[in-house]
């Protein structure tokens, strides 16, 4: 009978002891998926937060012969899930920004406007519209040609209208801030695989906050969205990114570790667009200007890696508009180590004086493709150069 007992005991210690090894979670070196609340067609519908414990931890055993322990963050009943948010489209947006830009850009387009509107145009006239443009950002060489322009023209055509002046100044203006490349952000899936974003820019421009923004754009537009949080080394933006996501129901794939390396965050969020074939992954990176070197192997590892699953189709650098010459010295560290395919321009709504747009597409060849017009969750609008060229003169 003894023996019989003692025989039992043994097989319920032994069952118990290899459930708890069954039940060990699977470590990802510390990163962790989490999703937000919507049903976005992508598998991100539960609600639930999925965090995968890091490698060597015990977490997750449940058995009867552990010690009893406080419960750990994952295991806490999650707090209610809010209801998710339903981002407007993109489509029009810069129009109804349009008042916000009006404000901080008019300032330009009203001086060049009754510098041209003065009866005699002499040097000195010119001189100062040549200052004006100056002033606004525009940079040397492209005031110059837009002073060598208008008064080509003024010589051919003569005296003035108020009208005239106002559309021979829009047109030269839109000449100077079109661009033949498409402004449009390459958002499709391609070979079965998602579209993938990389996010770069020094910090402070707005990069958290562009990615969170684009994400509710895109959500907005009908796509689902991974949000990968590979600036690592600022320690809430991970946190920053995880809010924008759960707003709308991105998933967000971060790092549980401070300075994590950036490049496994990138593939993992990667890896985890292409499992739950979402159409977009957006991809936050760290912006520490700190050598040239130092960046150039950092967004290039976060690339290349990214590049065994699958191809980069956007980079986008985040310039804060305020930031004048200042930022566009930062363009161009960030162009000579990265390919940077299309720019967002932050803080237009603010003291921003307009003229860096055309600026920067020149010195960079690359169109701004985004505009930042506001703190707001929907203040990010395709850029527009008629309805930017329209706020700048006021109209
Ligand atoms: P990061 O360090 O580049 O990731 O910068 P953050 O995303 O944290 O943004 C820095 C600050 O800029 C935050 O206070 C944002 O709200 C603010 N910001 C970002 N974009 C805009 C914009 O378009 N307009 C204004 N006014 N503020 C912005």
């Amino acid at each position: 009978m003894g023996y019989i007992i003692l025989i039992v005991v043994l097989a319920v210690l032994i069952v118990g002891i290899g459930g708890t090894m069954l039940l060990r979670p699977r470590g990802t070196r510390g990163i962790a998926r989490r999703r937000g609340g919507g049903d976005l067609g992508t598998g991100s519908g539960t609600g639930t937060l999925e965090r995968e414990a890091p490698a060597g931890t015990e977490e997750g055993t449940g058995t009867a012969t552990a010690p009893p322990r406080p419960a750990t963050p994952a295991e806490r009943p999650a707090p209610p899930e809010p209801a998710l948010e339903k981002p407007p489209p993109s489509a029009g947006r810069m129009v109804r920004l349009r008042a916000r830009l009006a404000r901080s850009q008019s300032g330009f387009g009203s001086a060049l406007l009754s510098l041209l509107s003065r009866e005699r145009l002499d040097d000195d006239t010119w001189d100062e519209i040549e200052e004006v443009l100056i002033t606004a950002d525009v940079g040397v060489t492209p005031a110059r040609q837009i002073v060598s322009d208008l008064r080509t023209q003024v010589k051919v055509e003569g005296t003035r209208t108020p009208d005239e002046v106002r559309s021979m100044l829009r047109a030269e203006l839109l000449a100077q801030v079109e661009t033949p490349a498409s402004r449009a952000l390459r958002t499709q899936r391609h070979e079965g695989r998602p579209a993938v974003i990389l996010m770069v820019g020094v910090n402070g421009t707005g990069k958290t906050t562009t990615c969170g923004k684009l994400a509710r754009s895109l959500i907005g537009d009908g796509e689902s969205v991974v949000l990968g949080a590979a600036d690592t080394f600022r320690a809430a933006a991970a946190d920053q990114l995880q809010t924008w996501g759960d707003r709308v129901g991105a998933e967000v794939v971060r790092s549980d570790r401070e300075g994590a390396d950036p490049a496994s965050v990138a593939y993992e969020a990667v890896s985890q667009g292409i499992e739950t074939e979402a159409d977009v992954v957006l991809i936050d990176t760290a912006g520490r200007l700190h050598t040239k070197t130092g960046l150039m192997d950092e967004l290039g590892k976060v690339k290349r890696v990214i590049e065994k699953r699958t191809s980069v189709d956007e980079v986008l650098l985040v310039l804060d508009a305020t930031t004048g010459q200042n930022g566009l010295r930062q363009a161009r560290v960030f162009a000579e180590v990265v390919d940077v395919t299309g720019i967002v321009l932050t803080k237009l709504d603010g003291t921003a004086k307009g003229g860096i747009v055309i600026a920067v597409q020149r010195e960079l060849g690359v169109p701004v493709k985004l505009a930042g017009l506001g703190e707001g969750p929907d203040d990010l609008a395709p850029f527009d150069p008629a309805t930017f060229v329209d706020a700048i003169l006021g109209d």
